[in-house]
């Protein structure tokens, strides 16, 4: 593990295995420089061992620079279950996997991510104290979707202002990938701002909705990157943003909330070559993290959410603009600030 390419100094990578359930998970912490680490739980069906670890120690460290950016005390963990989400679930997995959250003794909190839901994580909670994202407690936070829509779609307007000289999306098309949990709420602060939406899904109940909603017209998932549209808005897969991707596109904006957008670091420098403004996935999409955290601080407040996410857009706003005064891509002018946040963590 230690040769890993995505091992980064990792304080600790845990690998738990429950026979009577079949449960087999790794609990990655990254950082808990800045506090306990928390990040979501992902079930996957991965191809071999050596890819769920990668998964995870990439997804971790990923963690860490979110929660820097969203100035919340926590540093980075995320937890990876292997088996399908579909078939392989029941309550004695998610017990099992709760007593392995819970051996860890708060050094890492858990909450959802893909796979995993709330009815998941409401039994893992019953074998452990540090779990988040629940609908039942004193302190529940529920849906951490429209909180993170709110900072995508405030994200997409600071993007436009230095794209376009102005904010104002009235006569902007707007093409939008996924118009899931966070997509779907994307679509609506769009549309109520003017925006004209083309957008994509696998599913076709969601496009029914923000096509009546919202008025938007629907195109096939793989049109949307040729699109003649001013912003581009990812918000399903990941590392869909490569070179034949970045070659077809036409906007001067990338700013969505799905996780690692960019199939590579490198690809931040070619986009900006391009002449667009990348909105760095992890600063954007830090609503929901914030959310989660309101919960875990025993007392959810949302002026407290509130306070943290015009912080988080504010910091956004100077990423965009330190990148453009260095000529630098904004993902790596993020990534330093980050790491900065965590280093000084690390000395107090
Ligand atoms: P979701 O599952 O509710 O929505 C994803 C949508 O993408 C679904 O409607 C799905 O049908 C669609 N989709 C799948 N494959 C597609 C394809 N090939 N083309 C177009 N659409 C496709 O998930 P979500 O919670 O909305 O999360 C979306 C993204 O945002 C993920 O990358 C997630 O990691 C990230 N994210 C979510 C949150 C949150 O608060 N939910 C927070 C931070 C980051």
């Amino acid at each position: 593990m230690f040769d890993n390419s995505s091992y980064d100094a990792h304080e600790g990578v845990h690998f738990f295995h429950d026979e009577e359930s079949g449960l087999r998970a790794v609990i990655a912490i990254h950082s808990t420089a800045l506090g306990p680490s928390a990040g979501g739980t992902r079930m996957w069906d991965y191809p071999d061992s050596s890819a769920m670890i990668t998964d995870v120690l990439r997804l971790s460290q990923g963690m860490s620079y979110k929660n820097a950016m969203a100035s919340i005390p926590h540093g980075g963990g995320k937890a990876v279950i292997w088996g399908n989400s579909k078939t392989d679930k029941s309550e004695k997995l998610f017990r099992a996997f709760g007593r392995a959250v819970e051996s860890l003794q708060g050094r890492y909190w858990t909450a959802e991510d893909v796979g995993i839901d709330t009815a998941d994580i409401e039994i893992a909670a019953q074998e452990t104290r540090y779990a988040a994202g629940l609908t039942t407690s004193d302190a529940a936070s529920g849906d951490p979707s429209p909180v993170t829509a709110l900072g995508v779609f405030r994200g997409i307007k600071q993007a436009a202002a230095r794209a376009f000289g102005n904010d104002d999306l009235s006569n902007r098309t707007v093409a939008v990938q996924g118009v899931g949990s966070v997509g779907g709420y994307v679509c609506q602060y769009l549309a109520e701002a003017g925006a004209k939406l083309v957008v994509c899904d696998v599913d076709k109940e969601a496009l029914a909705l923000v096509e009546q909603r919202d008025g938007a017209a629907v195109v096939g998932i793989d049109e949307i990157y040729d699109i003649d549209a001013d912003i581009f808005s990812p918000n399903a897969l990941g590392a869909i943003i490569n070179e034949d991707t970045l070659k077809r596109l036409k906007v001067k904006v990338i700013a969505g909330g799905a996780n690692n957008q960019l199939v590579i670091p490198q690809m931040g420098e070619l986009v900006r070559r391009a002449g667009i403004v990348y909105v760095p996935d992890y600063v954007i999409n830090g609503g929901g993290i914030i959310n989660v955290a309101a919960e875990i601080s025993g007392t959810y407040s949302r002026p407290w959410v509130d306070q943290k996410l015009d912080a988080l857009m504010d910091t956004l706003g100077q990423v965009l603009d330190e990148a453009t005064r260095t000529d630098r891509p904004t993902n790596a002018v993020a990534d330093d600030i980050a790491r900065a946040r965590i280093a000084a963590g690390k000395t107090t």
